[in-house]
């Protein structure tokens, strides 16, 4: 029987993933991966690996998290190494607790190795650390998707003096967190942060205050996956960060390669800002990542981007492969 390790991936940057992850994911016979996941660590992976999308979408669900744990129990009967990889750190609104439990009652041996979680790394890409001496002393994190009731019992105005409040999947709940917090007395100065894909190229923020945070969220358009920061400490995203001034910062790039690059090179343009896709064409096309594309190389494509080719054939085999990809959307 096969053994399972449930890696954290980190927030984005694919460069964040732990040696512990790393060295799951050059072992991996398979890989269950979920929707926030930077694919190019997907890149890390045997040749020879199985890759499993198992992304549940906030509008609709692909797999439920039974049908998930289901499927790790039933590759532990064919793989020897399953992988698990999960956005962030899964032990921070993770559900890792569930999968965990599920395997246990199988008797499968497993590893749980942390990750990144988002909002300490998000907070640093934007410029900011969520605690500072004198500053920030305490943070909160919290999702308010649950009870808002029960959330508005916390004492947020409190907190948030002296203090750092997270909310991770909080986005439709942000008018409605506002306004507990302006009932218990929290000062409409107070600074609000929002970033969007925090540490991947494309990241995006905004920096307000509780009065004006929803009105700046709409007009710059930032939707999930977010992270609202509340606190003095969320002013200092106001300025330009480290990340934001990397040469290729905000670049989408789609790299068309005719030879398969190691998650190394990928990483000489992430490691810039970048926005990185990259799409093996040719004799390095790989099967794994049709559905991949599909789902994210498409979509991009409707955007800005710019593009890379490597290999004098990668432009007139980029176009044979979109051709394929695009046909195959529906009946695949
Ligand atoms: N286990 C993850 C959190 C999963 S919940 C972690 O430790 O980070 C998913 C939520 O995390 C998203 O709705 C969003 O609020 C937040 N999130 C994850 N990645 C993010 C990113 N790169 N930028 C901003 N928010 C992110």
């Amino acid at each position: 029987m096969g053994k399972v390790a449930l890696i954290g991936a980190g927030p984005g940057d694919p460069a964040l993933i732990t040696y512990h992850g790393l060295r799951a994911l050059q072992n991996a016979d398979i890989i269950f991966y979920d929707r926030l996941l930077n694919p190019i660590l997907l890149y890390l992976a045997p040749e020879d690996a199985k890759l499993v999308y198992v992304g549940k979408a906030p509008e609709h669900h692909a797999y439920t998290q039974s049908e998930i744990q289901e499927k790790l129990i039933s590759a532990t009967k064919k793989y020897d190494n399953v992988v698990r990889l999960k956005g962030g750190d899964p032990g921070i609104f993770g559900r890792v607790e569930e999968e965990v439990q599920a395997l246990a009652k199988h008797g499968i041996e497993y590893a749980v190795y942390p990750g990144i979680t988002s909002a300490s790394g998000v907070s640093v890409y934007a410029g900011f650390a969520i605690t500072e001496r004198h500053v920030s002393e305490k943070v909160f994190l919290a999702t308010p998707t649950a009870q808002l009731q029960e959330f508005a019992q916390e004492p947020l105005a409190q907190l948030s003096a002296g203090g750092t409040i997270v909310l991770y999947m909080g986005m439709e709940k942000l008018v409605a967190v506002v306004k507990i917090m302006l009932t218990q007395g929290a000062s409409e100065s107070l600074p609000v942060t929002v970033v969007e894909w925090g540490s991947w190229g494309r990241q995006k923020k905004v920096v307000a205050t509780l009065a004006t945070i929803h009105e700046t969220v709409e007009k710059a358009g930032l939707h999930n996956p977010a992270l609202i920061f509340i606190g003095p400490v969320a002013a200092k995203a106001a300025t330009k960060s480290w990340f934001e001034e990397l040469p290729r910062f905000g670049q989408k790039t789609i790299l068309v390669s005719e030879k398969k690059l190691t998650f190394d090179e990928l990483l000489t343009y992430t490691d810039q800002g970048a926005d990185l896709y990259p799409v093996f064409v040719g004799a390095a096309f790989d099967e794994r990542f049709i559905s991949l594309h599909q789902r994210l190389l498409l979509p991009l494509l409707k955007e800005e981007y710019e593009i890379i080719y490597q290999g004098k054939n990668a432009p007139a085999l980029f176009q044979d492969f979109l051709k394929e990809i695009k046909g195959g959307q529906n009946g695949r």
